[in-house]
This record gives structure tokens, C-alpha cells and sequence, in this order.
């Protein structure tokens, strides 16, 4: 898990955990993930950043220098991301006074916003393998390939894993939810569960509250979706013409596909001395990256953690990409056999490369698929979140958390800077700062805000 560092300003879930007077035992991670993949390319992303560059300068000795240029570039947009006080960049005080203080970190971030990692790595890498490998490091945060993954979203990822480090939160990562909620009721909040919302409320032009499905009403003077944008437009927000900006949104931005997910509980044994605790597989061909169930995802966290699993035994957390339409129109039997069968190839690609014996050990079997995740994360399609539908320019397309409505805000993997838990909390940030500013809790400059607000979605249209 990203964020749960003790310095720089991208330590996001210490930050949020301390803004509530809680704080998690974590455990590092040594290794952030382990690569498996084609013509026997094993390679280990070490926390130790000179480790990890000479283990990768090891399999592509010839390409020493561009190796180091185009991590060397990932490092300057993280330093300058990690110097700067993070708060919305809707918000032209706070934009202008970070410019005044740090105008270098200021304008490196505006060169590389709309740029994309694999359009960099090719200025500096020429082997082919090793760009695809580039490919799966951005693959691994985005779903999509380097020359689809802005600039900024891999420096973040890249180098934070190195910076900050990956820490694995003692009891299981819902202990973040549990603790963030348990620090919010202490300091006055109020949570409600099995809330589900049906649509937000909307009185002359203005969002003025939620329906839940049950009937009940809550009514505010802002209102902040956490759902997806497809999903606050499309299905909670009863509005006869989309909003140009969501248009925009949808021209640029399609779904990710869902996830095939496995739950495994397996015996200890089937692990071989000093397994990582992430892995991902891509076996025998490179253009299988981006392709339904072409690679697997692996999660071992009792490595770390051995308490959240019975003695002797190992949890492990396989998943895939998989579209919501390969599950759709099947009659019970069917899906459940469908997800038997597509479980038992994953599993048997698992046991092939990394772990034999593995069917034998399992004692615990659990199989969601893309259904499942729109089920239980009310997400549209079960979708990982945004992808971009063309080669994109960087991050220039990307909404924040204003919208087209007067006091309806969106925040999540659907606003800037997209998916990961670091990058949805930065959303979370920028937003609050940006809702503060609009009820006047924070200092706000109304005819520069309107100026700056019109200048980022007319960027976003060039997008
Ligand atoms: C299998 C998998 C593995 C991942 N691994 C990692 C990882 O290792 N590291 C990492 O950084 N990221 C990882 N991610 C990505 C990360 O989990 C997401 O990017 C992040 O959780 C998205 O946050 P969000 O707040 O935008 O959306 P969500 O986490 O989906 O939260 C949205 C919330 O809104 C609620 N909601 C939606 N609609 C309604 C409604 N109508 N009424 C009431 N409530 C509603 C939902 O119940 C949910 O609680 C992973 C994702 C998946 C699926």
C-alpha cells in the first residue's frame, strides 16, 4: 500500500489517518512486486531504488544509460510533485502562491502534465523488451500501456514505491476504512451504512441533497460523489442533457475492464523459501499484456502478515482483467460453471509457473467476477475506472472535482489524477480544499476562480 510514509507530502493515508488522531502499525514491503515474464524476464522491484536499476541494468546491460535517463525523469516530476503543499489546483490562491514558492517544481509538473511515460521512455530506451517491461511497470497502475499512461501518474507510482516505500498495514488493509471511520465519529462525524443512494437532489440548477433507495432524504450545502462519473451522470443525476464537460469527459475517458478475482486459502508449503509478496505474470507473449485474463495479478499478504490466515496456511489474492459482457446473459448454472472453469485456467497457469502442487494445497476458494465487483463497489460495469480511449495528452483531459452543477463535486478514480488509492486520496484532498474555499472556510478570489475555472475546461476540450 502506497502512502503510509512518515515524510515528504505524498504519505497521503498517514496524513488523512493523523488529520483524525489515528495512526496504523505497518509492515514494509522489500519488494514491491515481482515480474514474471516473457523469455524468462524475472525481475524483482526492489525498495532499495540502486538494487532494483542495477538488477534491471543486469538483463539490459546495453541500455545502462537510457535506463537511468528515463528513471532519472520519473524522479524529477516526483520531487517536484513531493515538494509541493497538495491542495486543488481548481483553487488559484493556493496555484499561484505554490508558483510564487517553488516556480521550478511548478513549471516541471506543467511540462510533463501532458505527457505520457512511453512517449519518454522511447527518448531514451530503444530495446524492445525492455520498453515492454516499461509497458508492464505502467500496466500495473493503469491497465493500459506506457504510451497511455501520463507522465505524472507513473513518476508517482514509480518512484514513491522507492521514496516512501510499500507498507503493509498490520490486520489487513480494511483496517484504513475501519480506522478513518473510527477517527471521523471521534472528532464529531456521522457515517451511515447500507446508505445507497438513488439520486441526488437537484433545486433550480443547484445540488441541494441525496434520495436514498429507502426512501430517506439528507439535504447540505454541497454535495460530493465518491461514485464514478459515468455513474453520477448517468444514474444518480436525473438531467435531460449531459453537461458538455461529461461529454468531454466520455469522448476522452472509456471504462477499464472489471476484474476476475480468486480468494485462495492454500496450504504453507505450496510457497517456495522467500516468495514476494506481489507478483505479476505474463507468460510467453508480450501482446497478451492488455488482453482479457492475458496477465495475473498475485497478492500473498500473509507473506507479510501471517496472522490474517490460519497456522500453516497462505492467503492468496489472484486477479485478472475481465469485461462485465463476458458475464452477462448466463443462467445461474452457467455463470457458476463459467467461473469454475476460467478460475481452474488461472489457477493451472499459477501452478505452471510459479507454484506446484498448487491445486492440491487449496482449502478455501472464492471466485468474484466483474458482476460481483459492480455489485458490492456500486460501480458501473464493475470498471477499474477511466482509461483513455486514444493516445492521451497526459493529464490535460482529466476533470477535477468541480462540475457543471453548482454544489455537486466528484472525486475518486474518475477525477484527476485517476486510479490508485494515492492517487483518489490526492482526489480527496484537492476537493475538500476546493469545497472549503466554496463556503468560504478558506480564502477564494471569485473572479480568478472563474477565470481559472474556464481556462481548465477549455484545456480539457483541446484535451
Ligand atoms: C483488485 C484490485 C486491486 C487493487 N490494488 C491496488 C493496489 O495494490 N494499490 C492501489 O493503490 N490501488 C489498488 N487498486 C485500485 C484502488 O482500489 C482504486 O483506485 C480506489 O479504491 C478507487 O477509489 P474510489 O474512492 O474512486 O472508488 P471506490 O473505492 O470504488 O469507492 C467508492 C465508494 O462509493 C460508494 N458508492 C458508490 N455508489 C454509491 C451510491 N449510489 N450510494 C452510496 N454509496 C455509493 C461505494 O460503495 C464505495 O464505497 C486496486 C483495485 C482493484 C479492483
Amino acid at each position: 500500500m502506497f502512502g503510509f510514509s512518515d515524510k515528504g507530502n505524498l504519505n497521503l493515508i498517514t496524513r488523512a489517518l493523523d488529520a483524525v488522531s489515528c495512526k496504523m502499525e505497518v509492515i514494509p514491503d522489500p519488494t514491491t512486486v515481482h515480474f514474471h515474464l516473457p523469455n524468462n524476464l524475472s525481475v524483482q522491484v526492489h525498495k532499495e531504488y540502486d538494487m532494483f536499476i542495477s538488477e534491471l541494468v543486469d538483463h539490459f546491460p546495453h541500455e545502462k544509460e537510457g535506463i537511468h535517463q528515463f528513471y532519472n525523469e520519473c524522479w524529477k516530476v516526483f520531487n517536484s510533485l513531493n515538494s509541493l503543499e497538495l491542495k486543488s489546483l481548481e483553487e488559484p490562491i493556493y496555484l499561484f502562491g505554490q508558483f510564487l514558492k517553488k516556480p521550478i517544481e511548478c513549471l516541471t509538473l506543467a511540462y510533463y502534465f501532458p505527457q505520457n511515460a512511453g512517449d519518454i521512455a522511447r527518448k531514451f530506451i530503444k530495446d524492445p523488451q525492455l520498453l515492454s517491461f516499461i509497458d508492464a511497470e505502467c500496466f500495473i497502475v493503469s491497465t493500459v500501456n506506457a504510451l497511455r499512461t501520463p507522465m505524472i501518474n507513473a513518476s508517482m507510482v514509480l518512484c514513491d514505491r522507492h521514496f516512501g516505500g510499500i507498507n503493509y498495514p498490520v490486520g489487513g488493509i480494511g483496517g484504513i476504512a475501519k480506522s478513518l471511520a473510527n477517527g471521523l465519529v471521534d472528532k464529531g462525524s456521522k457515517i451511515l451504512y447500507k446508505a445507497n443512494v438513488n439520486n441526488i437532489v437537484i433545486e433550480d440548477g443547484i445540488a441541494v441533497g441525496v434520495r436514498l433507495t429507502d426512501g430517506r432524504e439528507f439535504f447540505g450545502k454541497t454535495v460530493i460523489s465518491n461514485a464514478t462519473r459515468w455513474d453520477t451522470f448517468g444514474k444518480l443525476l436525473k438531467v435531460d442533457d449531459l453537461p458538455e464537460e461529461e461529454k468531454n469527459f466520455q469522448k476522452i475517458y472509456m471504462k477499464a475492464p472489471s476484474f476476475l478475482s480468486i480468494h485462495l486459502g492454500v496450504k504453507a508449503e505450496v510457497l517456495p523459501p522467500s516468495t514476494d509478496c506481489h507478483h505479476f505474470i505474463l507468460e510467453d507473449d508480450w501482446l497478451r499484456l492488455e488482453i482479457p485474463y492475458g496477465s495475473i495479478f498475485l497478492s500473498i499478504p500473509t507473506v507479510l502478515d501471517p496472522s490474517l490466515a490460519p497456522e500453516g496456511h497462505h492467503i492468496f489474492h489472484i486477479f485478472t482483467t475481465s469485461y462485465i459482457e463476458d458475464w452477462q446473459g448466463l443462467a445461474r448454472k452457467e455463470y457458476e460453471q463459467k467461473k469454475e472453469h476460467v478460475a481452474d485456467k488461472i489457477i493451472t497457469r499459477l501452478e505452471n509457473k510459479l507454484f506446484p502442487g498448487l491445486k492440491e494445497s487449496i482449502v478455501l476458494k472464492e471466485v468474484g467476477t466483474p458482476k460481483t465487483h459492480r455489485r458490492f463497489l456500486a460501480r458501473g460495469s464493475g470498471t477499474y475506472g477511466p482509461i483513455p480511449r486514444n493516445i492521451p495528452k497526459g493529464l490535460l483531459g482529466m476533470p477535477f472535482n468541480t462540475t457543471a452543477i453548482k454544489a455537486l463535486y466528484c472525486v475518486g478514480d474518475s477525477c484527476f489524477p485517476g486510479q490508485g488509492v494515492i492517487a483518489v486520496a490526492f482526489s480527496g484532498v484537492m476537493c475538500a480544499h476546493r469545497v472549503a474555499a466554496d463556503l468560504g472556510l478558506e480564502k477564494r478570489a471569485p473572479l480568478l476562480d472563474a477565470a481559472l475555472l474556464r481556462l481548465l475546461r477549455f484545456l480539457r476540450t483541446i484535451a
